[in-house]
């Protein structure tokens, strides 16, 4: 059988709140907020070039229950034992918020120049700090309860630079924007460049499966090493998100060997987006995992963030019957690896449907 997303992620199941002093269980909330998270299809590394990304909201997701008023942010969270509470408008710079957590939503409230504070308890069953994007789902979910009205791409832009403000990890557009804008049963193909975003129906006759390999932190990770590193091919190359193979062949002896190798992937990766777009339209599932497959091969070998555990169970994954590609997913170091298959082809992970993106319940 397959195991609990408790049993598997540990200690992220739903509904168990009750830490902390200032808010207990038997509060009663006038108010529901939730946001998913999300699992990347194919397309890492390629947001903060401009690139296309094709990430999908999953039906596992955070939730705040809460209620508004008062000029105070007070909340607890299952996922952290220790409460936040702050007063509006934030005065503290994010990043030296304690407990961590509570960075996320100071910057959120800080972002957005919250006046009116919110009490209330945050459950998630997204395993934090696996490349299934919780602090985004935590920063949109908390963006709606303080209130942002805006549409789905003020929300997600709002949301980056509280991320950035919260880890001073220059990541991209990609999370944000998939877990505000996303719409049922489908993926969110986005171009990062025009912030266009192309809603692509996932087919009911396959499978995405989600495996957990790894807890990482993407602070004090080589993430901000590859962002330099494309930028720096970018000073040669030009922008990557509109350069061609025959570029980077061109590029070939004017770029130090890392740097032509990050921009080889992130060329190659743009393409296979495409690709896989046209080919998941197409029904032609085959096609589609081998793009995944060669996705994964390039993020491994060019771009170096995978790891030899997200390695092995990827090749497993991959030739097991059924299963039409895997490859590892999100920014890397460790976290998830994902797999298209036929329809229970895979006892193992957690198999993941397109569930829509942040909204008021
Ligand atoms: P990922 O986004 O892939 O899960 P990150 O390292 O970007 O990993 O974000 C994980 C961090 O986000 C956690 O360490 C925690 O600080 C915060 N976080 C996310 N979800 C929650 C939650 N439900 N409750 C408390 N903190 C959370
Ligand atoms: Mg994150």
């Amino acid at each position: 059988m397959r195991p609990s997303v408790a049993e598997r992620f540990g200690g992220t199941a739903n509904g168990a709140t009750g830490y902390g002093a200032t808010v207990t269980e038997n509060d009663t909330w006038t108010h529901v907020v939730h946001a998913p998270g999300r699992v990347n299809l194919i397309g890492d590394h390629t947001d903060y070039t401009g690139g296309l990304v094709f990430p999908m909201a999953i039906d596992r997701g955070t939730t705040i229950r809460y209620t508004p008023g008062t000029d105070r942010v007070v909340l607890t969270s299952d996922a952290d034992p220790d409460p936040i509470d702050f007063t509006l408008p934030v005065e503290a710079e994010p990043g030296t918020v304690t407990p961590v957590w509570g960075r996320y939503v100071a910057a959120m409230a800080a972002e957005l120049s919250s006046s009116t504070g919110i009490h209330g308890t945050v459950s998630s069953d997204i395993p934090a700090g696996a490349g299934l994007s919780s602090s985004a789902a935590l920063e949109c979910a908390v963006g709606l309860a303080l209130g942002s009205d805006g549409t789905p791409t003020d929300l997600a832009l709002a949301a980056q630079r509280a991320e950035h403000a919260a880890t001073g990890v220059p990541t991209g557009i990609m999370d944000q924007l998939c877990i505000a804008a996303a719409t049922a049963g489908h993926a969110t193909m986005i171009d990062c460049h025009t912030l266009d975003i192309t809603q692509v129906p996932v087919p009911g006759e396959v499978d995405v499966v989600v495996e957990f390999i790894a807890h990482r932190t993407l602070v004090g990770s080589a993430y901000a090493d590859r962002v330099a590193e494309c930028a720096r091919a970018e000073s040669v190359i030009g922008p990557l998100r509109a350069a061609t193979l025959d570029d980077i062949s061109r590029a070939r002896h004017h770029l130090d060997d890392i740097a032509w190798r990050r921009a080889r992937h992130v060329v190659t990766e743009n393409e296979r987006v495409r690709a896989f777009a046209s080919a998941l339209d197409g029904g032609d599932y085959d096609r589609a995992g081998r793009l995944m497959d060669a996705s994964h091969a390039s993020l491994r070998s060019d771009f170096e963030t995978s790891t030899p555990d997200m390695d092995a169970a990827v090749e497993r994954l991959s030739t097991t019957a059924g299963v039409f590609g895997a490859r590892m997913t999100g920014g890397g170091f460790g976290g998830c690896v994902v797999a298209l298959c036929q329809p229970g082809a895979l006892d193992s992970g957690w198999v993941v449907h397109a569930a829509r993106g942040a909204h008021h319940r």
